[in-house]
């Protein structure tokens, strides 16, 4: 008997789906997919129990007649393409044939369609792969395609799942990314009976529509921190909105690339970005909504549907590019801010000296991945110069410097202390233990603060509201995208931008399945509320001072801010002798 045995069919065609359709956000991007590229004007759809229950697409695309209904639930059954060359000129979103035949192997399915102009539509029933019923359709031009108990023959891969807000944040953040590259096309997005999304095809234009569809998705406050972008060279262009070198934020939630209107991450298209706000960036983020047009021979189309990484064949071209038409814009929005001729050296970056994007090139700190929260940066404190004893020692305050640094004498010299680093080690860990004894200290606002999310910010905020609770944070929901701080921790004192950065972090934060163990959440927050808790800039008073050093004193680290930067340093009176050529300390 040999031991090889050729899988049967039902069990290769699960096995394909899991490739394709992941979670129900590969379901729905599957579908508008194919409702673009059937050229439709107008797609609307329905999800219930956060995609497990139904996802339904309707559209009024081409449509198909019943040989093609057929054929379009096959393995590499595709009108798309013929040959392999062909996929270097296309103009499809889909090309492998897989999808149908995937989403109908892994749910309950009904797909009725009908072409323009046709008697009369037909529509296929099935369930897991096999159609049950073949039925007449009403002759109305278009595709809609329902499916079902997604899952509900793979019971592992249900599993898998993550919760309901989860889910619906990938499917509203699916629906959004389609909307913004397809502004020719009307979206409707209804999830449990709500309509989430309703973006109309305005009269006049791209940058309407942009503007329109950005609006809407990027929530208001962040909408009117936007500049808009254009540039053109030989063979691509690039236009759409970035924000304003004083408008930046806290995380990088808010950016979208595409290219050829497909939504890619992309290291490249990154560091580009950031690399165009040169010595203005300061470690924040831009938001952006930045397109770019190339040839299609000009990169790899050749794209896994759950990958959505692009290789280009001129990397240096479209880097400089993208990086040229930011800084130039954000030059001429800066140069009409402040009177050229007085600030312009200080203002001065060139924009035509723009380095060339290597696959090594070392990324820019704020263009790497969001910033650890609190593995420490490999730049430790030079703790062997800090007196061992410094907890023990009476130290006798000097003064304030730069309104950031405290002076302290110690026995050996002086202590230099980042007051700000210092406050949040503090804060920090006094907040950590009130939470594990659980009796965080809770003061309601008088006057409530707002914070302005993105839908998809939103469900994760509504999905984390009861763990914030106890973590002292008394959060509501106002409008779709507008929450309301009530209540906070009375450690912390935060203004309106502060807590609309705090939340806007913590709502991307906490969405990472990596960062769901108890404890890490606990630092999660205790880092973000402990950073924008803090003013810089402050001046201390003396007594504050002392104070501050006592509880620093106390704190488990003393040496380092919660994310790893130091605390303090230490100068000694040898060292600074020596820096006047006198032999000994005094
Ligand atoms: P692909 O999009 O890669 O060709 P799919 O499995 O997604 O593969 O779809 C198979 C075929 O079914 C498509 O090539 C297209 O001809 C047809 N089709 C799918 N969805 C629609 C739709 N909404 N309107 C018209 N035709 C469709
Ligand atoms: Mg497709």
């Amino acid at each position: 008997m040999p031991e090889i045995k050729v899988l049967p069919e039902d069990v290769v065609s699960k096995i394909a789906a899991g490739e394709v359709i992941e979670r129900p956000a590969s379901v729905l991007k599957e579908l508008i997919e194919n409702s673009l590229d059937a050229g439709a004007s107008k797609i609307e759809m329905e999800i219930k129990k956060a995609g497990r229950g139904l996802i339904r697409v309707h559209d009024d695309g081409r449509g198909m007649d019943r040989e093609d209904l057929r054929l379009a639930l096959g393995r590499h059954a595709t009108s798309k393409l013929s040959a392999f060359d062909d996929i270097y000129s296309l103009a499809t979103f889909g090309f492998r044939g897989e999808a149908l035949y995937s989403v109908f192997a892994v749910s309950r399915l009904k797909l009725s369609s009908c072409r323009a102009g046709a008697a009369s539509g037909f529509a296929l029933e099935g369930e897991g792969g096999h159609v049950t019923a073949e039925l007449p359709a009403p002759p109305v031009k278009g595709t809609t395609i329902e499916a079902a108990d997604l899952f509900f023959n793979t019971p592992a891969r249900a599993k898998f799942m993550k919760s309901d807000n989860s889910e619906r944040a990938q499917l509203i953040k699916t629906v959004e990314e389609a909307a913004l590259a397809n502004l020719g096309t009307a979206f409707r997005l209804v999830i449990d009976g709500a309509e989430l999304l309703s973006l109309p095809v305005l009269p006049g234009g791209l940058w309407e529509n942009l503007k329109h569809r950005a609006a809407s998705i990027f929530g208001r406050s962040v909408y009117s921190g936007l500049v808009r972008v254009e540039g053109k060279t030989a063979g691509m262009a690039v236009y759409g909105f970035v924000s304003r070198a004083d408008a930046l934020a806290a995380t990088r939630i808010n950016q979208h690339f595409f290219v050829n209107r497909r939504p890619v991450g992309s290291a490249l298209l990154r560091q580009a970005l950031y690399r165009g706000y040169g010595h203005m960036l300061t470690g924040r983020h831009p938001a952006c909504a930045l397109f770019i047009e190339l040839d299609p021979g000009a990169f790899d189309a050749n794209i896994h549907p759950q990958k959505r990484d692009v290789k280009f064949s001129s990397e240096n071209e479209i880097f400089k590019t993208i990086c040229n038409t930011i800084s130039e814009e954000l030059l001429k929005k800066q140069t009409a801010a402040v009177d050229l001729a007085a600030s312009a050296a200080e203002n001065k970056f060139s924009i035509t000296d723009v380095p060339a994007y290597r696959e090594s090139s070392a990324v820019p700190p704020a263009a790497a991945e969001a910033p650890g929260l609190f593995d420490l940066t490999s730049a430790a404190p030079e703790q062997a110069a800090v007196p061992a004893d410094w907890r023990g020692q009476d130290l006798n305050y000097i003064g304030q410097l730069a309104k950031s640094y405290l002076l302290f004498e110690c026995q050996s010299g002086l202590l230099v202390v980042d007051q700000h680093a210092a406050q949040e080690r503090v804060l920090f860990e006094k907040y950590l233990e009130e939470f594990s004894k659980g009796g965080i200290k809770v003061q309601p606002l008088l006057v409530p603060l707002e914070a302005e999310l993105s839908r998809s910010q939103m469900e994760t905020v509504l999905k984390w509201r009861d763990w914030m609770k106890t973590a002292g944070f008394e959060i509501d929901q106002r409008g779709p995208t507008e929450a309301l701080l009530r209540a906070a921790p009375a450690l912390f004192y935060f203004t309106q931008p502060a807590f609309a950065e705090f939340l806007g972090y913590l709502s991307e934060v906490l969405g990472e399945p990596q960062k769901a163990a108890e404890d890490i959440k606990r630092n999660v927050i205790a880092t973000m509320a402990c950073k924008k808790s803090i003013k810089a800039h402050d001046f201390v008073k003396p007594q504050e001072a002392l104070r501050l050093m006592e509880d620093l004193k106390k704190s488990k680290d003393g040496y380092h801010c919660p994310h790893g930067r130091p605390t303090l340093f230490h100068l000694s009176a040898a060292d600074i002798a020596r820096r006047f050529q006198r032999s000994s300390a005094v």
